[in-house]
């Protein structure tokens, strides 16, 4: 008998809908199917298979408002920030699609070319922060690449993930993009199915897990892993500037993303009046379900995310922590605006990633110290520096994939999303990054 799996409103439990859990039998049969489909796949030119994502993502445009509505209402982000990854998604995959197509022109050196040819099946897993995006850019270089996909989206987000692959699947030829829903015990049989390159977006637990498991057979792996970001906030920082960017980066997506700031160190002669403009700008955010406007700061996208934003609260303030903002115990589904004061090394809150709309705080007076608290994290996604004189030098000895210096972190144009440490290995975009979904094969004639 099929098993269920079922999607609820984050905000007051209302029961969406629900899609069917496959057997390890129909997994397997899929990844058969996925390797035949892949035969005459790849024998398309890039150019053919640039027409057939291109007509698959325009076919999905005209729902774009229903996805949004969807994407918003089981996630929990509000509409305009649903609307804005449903319009990144159906327009940006196109574009990804053909960045990918100059990445993976065979390349000439004298009397040898690079070839990138795929590498077979192609398990793309993704995380619910950002259902659609993140698996975007998974999917669309994997099929460029002339790899066919099984997509398994997060178990907290499948009812969109089902409408987004049912707008899109039927465009290209049978089984070249097929989905498998579940939670880790699918996502486990998938990674140890007969894949070849499993490309994973989530937390670094499940990414250890994965490599573990696909080590058996020496499985390619793209891996964009969680993130603890630190900023450090200078004494000549513009400090109106730090503290709206503290705020928007900390509660952004309602603080579940995985280059949210998560601990700030700010110099001890700026940081009352840096802590006072933190606390103003967060108090003024507004809490709300989905379909408000104006709404910066949502429902927890689910029940444990919001149990363990509460514990890493509660941890804090039992070690000494101050709360500036919010309040220890909160009922589901939201977490108010917390602002927190006198964060410490042994706190849960600047050991691991939260996720949760929490401003995190303390203050140094040695620079060199706050350096090296900010790196002493297993994690190496994203950090920012706020401040003048010397900031690129700071810049310079942070340890992460990507550094902003007076702004967010992220690079423009084609630049990689790329993470350091046990933030991952592999990235997307760019050039370098799209060569990751093909087997460089070198012909010499
Ligand atoms: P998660 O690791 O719990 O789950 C991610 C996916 O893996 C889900 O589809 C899940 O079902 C599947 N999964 C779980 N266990 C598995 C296993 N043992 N084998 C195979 N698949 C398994 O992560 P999450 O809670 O969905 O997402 C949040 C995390 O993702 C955060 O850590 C966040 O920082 C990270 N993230 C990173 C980036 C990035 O670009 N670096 C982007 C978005 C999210």
């Amino acid at each position: 008998m099929a098993t269920q799996l079922q999607s609820y409103d984050p905000s007051d439990q209302t029961l969406l809908g629900s899609v069917t859990l496959p057997s390890q039998e129909q997994i397997t049969t899929q990844v058969a199917s996925a390797h035949k489909a892949q035969s005459l796949w790849k024998q398309l030119s890039l150019e053919k298979r640039l027409e057939a994502i291109q007509k698959a993502y325009a076919a999905a445009e005209p729902e774009m408002e229903r996805l949004a509505e969807l994407l918003s209402r089981e996630m929990g982000k509000d509409i305009r920030r649903a609307t804005g990854e449903v319009h990144s998604t159906i327009y940006g995959g196109p574009y990804i699609a053909q960045e990918a197509l100059q990445a993976l022109q065979p390349v000439q050196r004298g009397r040898s070319t690079s070839q990138y040819t795929p590498f077979g099946v192609v398990a793309v897993i993704s995380p619910w922060n950002y259902p659609l995006a993140m698996a975007n850019n998974l999917i669309i270089p994997a099929l460029m690449a002339g790899n066919t996909v099984l997509w398994k989206p997060s178990e907290e987000t499948p009812l969109i993930a089902q409408e987004f692959f049912e707008r899109i699947a039927p465009h290209f030829p049978m089984d070249v993009l097929q989905i498998i829903h579940g939670n880790g015990e699918q996502g486990r049989m998938l990674v140890e199915s007969a894949v070849q390159l499993i490309a994973f977006t989530g937390s670094q637990q499940t990414g250890k897990d994965i490599m573990q498991r696909a080590a058996k057979d020496l499985k390619r792996l793209v891996m964009e892993l969680g993130g603890n970001d630190p900023m450090i906030v200078m004494p000549d920082a513009d400090l109106q500037a730090a503290a709206r960017f503290a705020v928007g980066s900390s509660f952004e997506n309602t603080g579940q993303m995985c280059i949210s700031t998560e601990r700030i160190y700010v110099e001890e002669t700026v940081a009352d009046t840096f802590e006072q403009l933190v606390v103003t700008h967060a108090a003024n955010c507004r809490v709300g379900a989905w379909n408000l406007t104006g709404v910066n700061i949502g429902p927890v996208a689910n029940r444990k995310q919001h149990a363990k934003v509460q514990a890493h609260i509660q941890d804090a303030v039992m070690k000494g922590a101050t709360l500036l903002l919010g309040s220890e115990v909160q009922e589901p589904p939201f977490i108010h605006p917390t602002v927190i004061a006198g964060m410490q090394p042994d706190m849960l809150i600047e050991k691991e990633e939260t996720f949760g709309p929490v401003i995190c705080m303390s203050r140094y007076s040695d620079l060199d110290q706050a350096i090296e608290r900010a790196n002493d994290s297993s994690y190496g996604l994203g950090a920012v520096v706020f401040g003048n004189q010397g900031a690129d030098q700071v810049a310079e000895r942070l340890e992460a994939g990507m550094v902003g210096i007076n702004q967010s972190v992220g690079g423009e144009g084609d630049s990689p999303w790329v993470g350091a440490k046990q933030s991952g290995f592999g990235f997307h975009g760019s050039v370098d990054g799209h060569r990751q979904f093909a087997q460089v094969k070198v012909v010499s004639r």
